[in-house]
Formats: structure tokens, sequence, C-alpha cells
């Protein structure tokens, strides 16, 4: 896919003469809101229903409508918007709309593009019944699929004209996800919600002081990352790290001490289906901490420390368990593996990831050499990127989800 760096992809959408080009605002929306660039071209017809100004407002483009204008058409306009883009979509694409496609005819913006197009384009078709039904409807379908188009099913239902049957145009974010898995063939996790939570956690002993250690918060980005690029819809949950991943900016909730951390993980526990926990927590934090700075006397000190909660044991044994899955880590300096397995049946955890800090990898390095420890057995990894890693655990939690 191609990508300017800032977005994950172009899709344009070419908007027909039906009433649920209301809907297609919608997705328009939710695709710039996902990460995408979008760019819309309208029949004239379809003007009729919504105006320009509603695309270009959750766009923030302005809106290809007409060949004849000088101002669009100047750096010849139809030919680009067919073609710079990862995706054309035609939605809804009306009965008089798949009939030109099939024939090849070009006498408005939309039915230009999609005879300029140089990919294979993505149809959202919409209409009465008896018109999807037509058998020269049906026969330019054919032909769109043999020339290797797509084309989305319409949904059942109660259609504008008051009839009930196929024809509607599929909810907005039904048409998202299938545009999402023709765009990434490879992504796997759509409609799946993770929570990660990562980084260190900091407990002052006054204004100035605190206990901490030096996690970087690499691994919750790597995760972050590979579940984003796989579909999922991610939450992150972060401690104060040394250098933020702006990336994250749009779904990330920063925390400083343990207590923050768990209050935050569950108030967003109940949209997770899958938590992974591989924040490096504080065990411990101080029994009164100091409203002011405290002045030095004395050659030793004493610092009465109170245990904080372990955030993954209360996950494991929460009420509402049985509807995530869940992911602890578990950082060792020996016997990495009967430590790890011992954790797992303890914490409650599907999963435990575990790494031997003892070597010179784990906490600040950008890869990692890990094992995973599952109810069946334990995979040693290679040494490998912390972004290569991910993966595989995200493989792992797919794979303990399905049962297997
Ligand atoms: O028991 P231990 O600290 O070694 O377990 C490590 C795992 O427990 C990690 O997944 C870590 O994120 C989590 N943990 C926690 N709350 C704590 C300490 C550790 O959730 N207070």
């Amino acid at each position: 896919m191609q990508t300017n760096g800032q977005h994950k992809g172009r899709v344009h959408i070419g908007v027909g003469g039906g009433i649920a080009a209301f809907k297609v605002v919608q997705l328009a929306s939710s695709l710039v809101k996902s990460g995408y660039a979008v760019h819309v071209g309208m029949t004239p017809s379809a003007q009729a229903f919504v105006g320009p100004l509603s695309f270009q407002a959750v766009t923030g483009n302005a809106v290809f409508t007409s060949l004849t204008d000088p101002g669009q058409e100047g750096d010849i306009g139809h030919i680009s918007f067919a073609q710079d883009c990862d995706i054309l979509v035609i939605a809804p694409a009306t009965a008089n709309l798949l009939a030109k496609a099939a024939l090849g005819l070009g006498d408005d913006v939309v039915s230009t593009a999609m005879l300029a197009a140089d990919k294979p384009i993505f149809f959202v078709p919409a209409m009465n019944t008896q018109m999807w039904q037509n058998p020269a409807t049906q026969n330019h379908i054919e032909t769109l699929l043999s020339r290797g188009h797509r084309v989305l099913e319409p949904a059942s239902g109660r259609l504008a004209c008051g009839a009930v049957g196929a024809g509607r145009l599929p909810e907005p974010a039904e048409i998202h996800r299938a545009l999402e898995e023709t765009l990434n063939p490879n992504i796997d996790l759509v409609d799946l919600k993770i929570l990660v939570v990562g980084g260190p956690t900091r407990e002052y002993l006054d204004p100035v002081r605190f206990l901490s250690n030096p996690s970087s918060g690499k691994t919750a980005f790597a995760l972050c990352h590979a579940a984003r690029d796989r579909g999922a819809q991610v939450r992150l949950i972060l401690g104060p790290v040394p250098h933020l991943d702006e990336r994250t900016a749009g779904y990330r909730r920063d925390v400083v001490s343990a207590q923050e951390m768990y209050d935050a993980v569950f108030e967003e526990l109940p949209q997770a289906d899958v938590v992974i926990m591989c924040a490096a927590v504080s065990d411990w934090t101080p029994s009164t901490p100091l409203k002011h700075k405290e002045k030095k006397s004395g050659d030793t000190k004493s610092i009465e420390l109170k245990r904080t909660h372990d955030i993954l044991h209360a996950l494991g044994h929460h009420e509402s368990r049985r509807k995530y899955t869940l992911v602890g880590f578990a950082a060792e300096t020996e016997n990495v593996i009967e430590n790890a397995k011992q954790k797992r049946v303890v914490k409650h955890t599907d999963l435990i990831v575990a790494n031997d800090v003892s070597r010179e990898l784990g906490f600040e390095s950008d890869e990692n050499v890990i094992t995973l420890v599952a109810p069946d057995g334990e995979k040693v990894l290679n040494q490998a990127p912390k972004y290569a890693l991910a993966h595989e655990i995200l493989d792992e939690v797919l794979s303990l989800r399905a049962g297997r």
C-alpha cells in the first residue's frame, strides 16, 4: 500500500446518486478517523442527495464534482482521482453506475474514474430489490467480478422505497471492515480490542524523588504497532517513559504511579478482549510520601514502603476474568522458565512472556530473547526485534483464543 508517511493509505470514494449516499459520509468519517486520507468524487445526482460540503467537512479535502470545472480539472483531476489511491470505492454503486462500469461509459466524475482506474475497484451496491435482482444488473455484476473487481453483497432489510429485501447499503462499519481486509490481506485481528499496559511506574517519596526502573516502553509500543497493523483496536496505558512514541498519541493514556495504573486498567477493562500487561510496575511505594522536599540530615535513612497492587494478579482473579485473554510478562534473572510457569498458574494468566534480564537484552534494547509459556508448553524464540516478537506474541494470543 502507498502511504505518505502520515496516513495509513489513500481511499478514494466515488459516490453515486442513491439515498444511501448519506451513510457514505459516515464511512468517509470513520476511514479518516482510522488514519486514511480520503478523497471523494460525486455524480451530479449524488449531489442532489448529499452536499459536497458534508464530505469536504469530514475528509478535510475538496470534493471532485465536475469534469468541466477548470479548477478541478486543471491537473487532469479525473485521472488522479482514479489512480492516485490505494483503492477506489464506489458507494453507493447504483444500478446505473454498475451498468456504466460494465459497459465502459464515462460521462461524469465517477464513471470516468472507473474507466481510468488502474487497479481493481471496490463496488458497494445499494438499490431497490427488483433493480438488484434484475438480470441486467446481475449480468453487469458478473462482468465486473470477471474483470477482478470486488463487489460487496448488499444487506437485506427494509429499503427506502418501503420494500423489504436485498439491496441495502451495508452499515458503514461493515464496509470499513471489508475495505481494511482488502487493503491489508494479512489483518487477522479486526474487531479485537487489545489493552496494552507498559512502561515503568514512579512512586514518589517526596515531590522530587521517586522509586522507579529503566523500562523504556519499547515492548508496549511494539505490541501496539503490531496489533494495529493487523487491524486491532488498541488502547495503551503507559507509565512515564524517557522517549514517547507519538504515533500512540490517539489511543494512549498516561499514568505515573502503580495506583494510577491500577485504576486506569480497571476502568478500561470492560472494553478489552485481550489484556497484555508488560509494564514494569513498582512492587513497593512509600507508606507516607512527604508533601515537601525533605532536607538531608544524618548518615543513614530508612524509608517505610508498602506493597502496591499486583495488577496482573488482580486481572487474573477478577470476576469478569472469562471475558478476556490475559498475557503477563516475567522478567527473571534465574530459573526463567520454571519461575514463569509458576507465575502463569499463580496469576491466572493465559500466557506468560518470559525473558532473562540478567543478559544485556531486555529493558531498554530494541531486541529481545523471549520464551512463550502457555498452558500446553513453552516456545523459545530466537533473538529478534521487539516488533517481530510482538507479532509472535499476538499469533500465540490468537491461537489460544481459538482454543487450539
Ligand atoms: O511478579 P512479577 O512482578 O515478576 O510479575 C511480572 C508481571 O506482573 C508483569 O506482567 C508485570 O506487568 C505484572 N505486575 C503487575 N503489578 C505489579 C507487579 C508486576 O501487574 N505490582
